[in-house]
């Protein structure tokens, strides 16, 4: 374990944003990270799990909490098995890049999704068609109401579209991940047709639930680091486009009554062309999602909005990122959120929900 008296979020988030807590321990080692957490919880303080920070909206100013950051990152390969285990801080770009050079396929559609390993259940991190429950078989959870140690199974964490029983709780922290992977290097199901067209697969076809449309992994890996630079989706410090926190609204899931009502306000403000070609894909009994950024685009939030002056703007390659063009607050990122949140109401009737975990601050005001 070690102290860090002067650590800030905004030097620990991909938004480059927020302020300090009360005091910061890193913990190099999954003992040190249960202990950090289990002596805090014994005392009483409020703290925060910290990964990458990829994933934060952290409040300015100074914050009554600590920081518990998991810096414990290794990761053990079986390949014959095709079993993935790895400590909950290691970088998990890094843990896919392990995994296709050692010849499994699984991952690689998550490829770039900056952050680490054991925040991934967290969210139920997905991407160009695939999620981490696809392959996740258990994880090493600290329970903190009863401060157990134990190895427990994906199917406990109610893992759903962005979402787990752990995300926005106290409930425990993953000390570690173990995957199940295909051990004869193909990719999983091509399922996302921007992505299937890119390796060449009929676009028709991508979408198959038999599962036939695989790829090598690492051919999938390559296409997907592509695809995501060029929508400003692989963090890089250099580049103020990719200071966010990746899609910031969730894609938002209506009845299908609700999807023919926003479909007539579609209508209205555009025209029935417009309106026919919304995105709206199945989500279980009578329900349909929706794609928030073409929700956001169609009320009229265009890329870089407001404009070049603005220390908060949306991504000027993708709409759905909310960016920190480098002297930004927490406070004009919130208040950028709320605007592109009323407008999108105001347009279709349609809330938006924040992807990201809040802290010490909140979208309702
Ligand atoms: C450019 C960019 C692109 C992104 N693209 C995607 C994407 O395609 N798909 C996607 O799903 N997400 C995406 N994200 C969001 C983010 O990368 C993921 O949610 C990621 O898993 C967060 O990991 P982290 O370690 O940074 O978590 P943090 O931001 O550090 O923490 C997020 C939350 O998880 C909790 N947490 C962290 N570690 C643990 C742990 N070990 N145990 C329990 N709780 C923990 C924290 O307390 C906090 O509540 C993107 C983000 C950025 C910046």
């Amino acid at each position: 374990m070690r102290f860090a008296d002067d650590f800030r979020f905004s030097e620990a988030t991909t938004l480059h944003l927020g302020g300090r807590p009360v005091g910061a321990v890193h913990c190099a080692t999954t003992p040190a990270l249960a202990a950090a957490v289990t002596r805090a919880d014994a005392l009483d303080l409020p703290l925060l799990v910290v990964g990458g920070g990829s994933n934060l909206v952290v409040a300015d100013g100074d914050l009554p909490l600590v920081a518990v950051i998991a810096d414990c990152a290794d990761v053990s390969i079986d390949s014959a098995r095709g079993v993935l285990r790895a400590e909950a801080g290691a970088v998990w770009d890094d843990v896919v890049a392990s995994s296709v050079d050692a010849g499994l396929g699984g991952v690689e559609c998550l490829s770039g999704i900056p952050g680490s390993a054991g925040a991934t259940p967290v969210q139920n991190v997905g991407a160009y068609g695939a999620e981490i429950a696809d392959v996740l078989t258990r994880v090493l959870l600290l329970d903190r109401t009863t401060g157990n140690v134990d190895w427990v199974p994906a199917s406990a964490l109610d893992l759903g579209y962005r979402t787990s029983n752990l995300k926005h709780t106290d409930r425990g922290v993953i000390l570690a991940i173990e995957l199940r992977l295909r051990t004869d290097g193909l990719s999983a199901p091509l399922r996302f047709g921007e992505l299937a067209r890119r390796l060449g697969v009929n676009a028709a076809d991508a979408g198959n639930t038999r599962g036939a449309l695989r790829r090598p992994a690492a051919a999938v890996r390559d296409a997907v680091l592509e695809l995501r630079r060029g929508k400003g989706m692989v963090h890089d410090p250099a580049d103020h486009d990719t200071w966010s926190a990746g899609s910031f609204f969730t894609n938002p899931v209506i009845t299908d009554t609700d999807v023919t009502s926003v479909r007539a306000a579609v209508a209205r403000l555009h025209d029935d062309t417009v309106a026919e070609a919304m995105p709206c894909y199945p989500a279980g009994e009578g329900r349909s999602k929706l794609s928030a950024a073409w929700l956001i685009e169609r009320a009229g939030f265009v890329r870089g909005y407001p404009g070049p002056e603005a220390p908060a703007r949306l991504s000027t390659r993708h709409t759905l990122a909310l960016t920190n063009r480098g002297a930004a607050t927490t406070g004009d990122l919130v208040e950028l959120a709320r605007e592109v949140r009323a407008g999108v109401r105001q347009a279709f009737g349609v809330t938006l929900h924040p992807e990201p975990v809040w802290v010490g601050v909140d979208i309702d005001g």
